[in-house]
């Protein structure tokens, strides 16, 4: 029996199989329902995809890598970084891909998790849900959409075999997916219609690669990497955090950033106009690229800001519009806000944990909910960012979970600790601009923000700092 089973491979699940390794705990497995580890960096193949956070950052503080090719490194890079740290830190030995873990109940009696999987039952002391928020595909929800009869897929579900040369296509959604396979595919494509239901803040993206010599100072001098690591992350805590918290100057300097991009790219003035969002910078994910806006422009690419009424078997159509197209891409993201969706987590007295759930999920700092003893959510509710990068929260999670796992007792938090930190979670939603009137999938459908940490993250490694 496994002392521990992590659900997923991707950053967080990696993160904690590598932890308890270096704790010399290596009673554990890692259920991975696919084929291989990777997470969303397995997942999203789509032309462009990568990171908006630099790696130097993003990536394990105690594997810090000196070679990436550039400041902004694209997906098959951030996946290689991944498998070399699998590879590293004998990870691979406690992996067992293609298991999709169903469902899991705590058995009272014995103090363990009874999981049931694709390939079998297993039994648990402690469970560690790795399964993060951006893994399961979201559609648009207009009328017709499986009456398509081109081919469509998600960007997260790319198509490789589906060739996109000479072909009509459209493209539905302009957040952070679209914006960067939008102008890899431009060229390529016969015609192509960008179907943008809200325009986005988006701001230049200062990408440049490393040369030999950039290699060689953050290979021979260690601290030069964490030097720009630090001042990475520092940015990110002052400019990017206040622009989040509403402070009127740097909301002031981030919007006014956005909207000289916007002018020194886009030159025709109506177009601007639709390109200019109406709700305040950082409501959700401000957009980084160079590449988007002079897309738009292209004479095979059209910008429609028409709500899609429907979509039938020849494409999207609009009140006043069809376009035929040959093939649909879906850039509409994820279902963020269903955590754990759709495994069955059943704890003390037969609780469901979607039934605790109903009104939107939450746990105390991100990763425990009473009533479910042993049981540890990473990237969980509460603890998404929009100012930084999301590892360090994934770091401050695994830390404290293995030192719950060391202390080998039966941990469940208290209702009225989970309670008061739930209060205390949706005050701090309230001082930043996550709330304000955008759609964002930070939101769930009753309009609440339940993924996002609002303050800083070092407050949230603090919380975290003590079992
Ligand atoms: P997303 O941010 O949820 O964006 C979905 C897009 O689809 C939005 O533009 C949305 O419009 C649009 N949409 C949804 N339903 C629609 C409909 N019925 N008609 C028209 N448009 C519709 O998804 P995403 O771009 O995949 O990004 C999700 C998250 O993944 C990001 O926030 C980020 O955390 C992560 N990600 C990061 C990177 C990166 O690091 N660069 C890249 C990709 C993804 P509205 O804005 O009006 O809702």
């Amino acid at each position: 029996m496994p002392g521990t089973v992590i659900i997923g491979a991707g950053f967080a699940g990696i993160c904690m199989a590598i932890r308890l390794r270096r704790a010399s705990i290596e009673d554990f497995t890692v259920y991975e329902k696919a084929d291989d580890l990777g997470g969303v960096w397995r997942d999203n193949t789509y032309p462009g995809a990568g990171c908006d956070i630099p790696s130097m950052l993003y990536s394990y503080s105690f594997a810090q890598r000196a070679d990436w090719s550039r400041v902004y490194p694209e997906q098959h890079e951030i996946l290689r970084y991944l498998h070399e740290c699998a590879r590293k830190f004998g990870i691979r030995a406690h992996l067992e891909p293609g298991t999709e873990v169903y469902a899991a109940r705590w058995d009272e009696i014995a103090e363990v998790w009874r999981i049931e999987t694709s390939r079998g039952t297993a039994t648990a002391r402690v469970l560690v849900s790795a399964v993060g928020q951006l893994n399961r595909p979201r559609y648009p929800d207009v009328p017709g959409l499986d009456s398509f009869a081109g081919t469509a897929f998600h960007s997260s579900r790319w198509r490789h075999d589906h060739d996109l040369a000479d072909r009509t296509v459209a493209v539905i959604g302009t957040g952070p997916s679209a914006v960067q396979f939008v102008p890899r595919i431009a060229a390529r494509v016969r015609r192509l219609y960008v179907f943008q239901r809200s325009a986005n803040w988006v701001v230049p993206k200062p990408d440049r690669a490393y040369g030999r010599v950039a290699h060689r100072v953050f290979r021979r001098i260690p601290p030069a990497r964490t030097a720009v690591r630090a001042a990475i992350y520092l940015r990110g805590e002052t400019a990017v955090y206040w622009a989040v918290r509403g402070n009127l100057g740097a909301r002031r300097l981030a919007r006014h950033a956005a909207r000289r991009h916007l002018a020194a790219q886009i030159a025709d003035p109506a177009l601007r106009a639709r390109l200019t969002p109406d709700f305040p910078i950082g409501c959700k994910r401000i957009l980084i690229s160079a590449d988007f806006y002079p897309t738009l422009t292209r004479d095979n690419v059209e910008l429609v800001t028409e709500p899609i009424t429907e979509i039938t078997p020849s494409g999207p159509r609009t009140a006043a519009r069809e376009f035929p197209v040959n093939t649909l891409i879906h850039g509409t993201g994820f279902l963020a806000t269903e955590f754990l969706r759709p495994m069955e987590i059943v704890g003390r007295d037969g609780v469901r944990l979607h039934d605790v759930w109903r009104e939107g999920a939450a746990a105390r700092l991100g990763m425990t909910v009473p009533r479910f003893p042993n049981l540890f959510l990473l990237y969980g509710p509460g603890t998404n960012l929009g100012h930084n990068s999301i590892v360090y929260m994934i770091e401050s999670q695994v830390a404290y979970v293995v030192r719950r796992i060391r202390d080998g007792r039966v941990h469940e938090v208290g209702a009225a600790e989970y309670e008061a930190d739930r209060r205390a979670l949706a005050a701090g939603v309230a001082g930043t601009v996550f709330g304000a009137g955008c759609t964002s999938w930070y939101k769930g459908a009753d309009g609440r923000v339940t993924t996002n940490w609002p303050w800083h993250t070092y407050r949230y490694r603090w919380a975290t700092r003590r079992a």
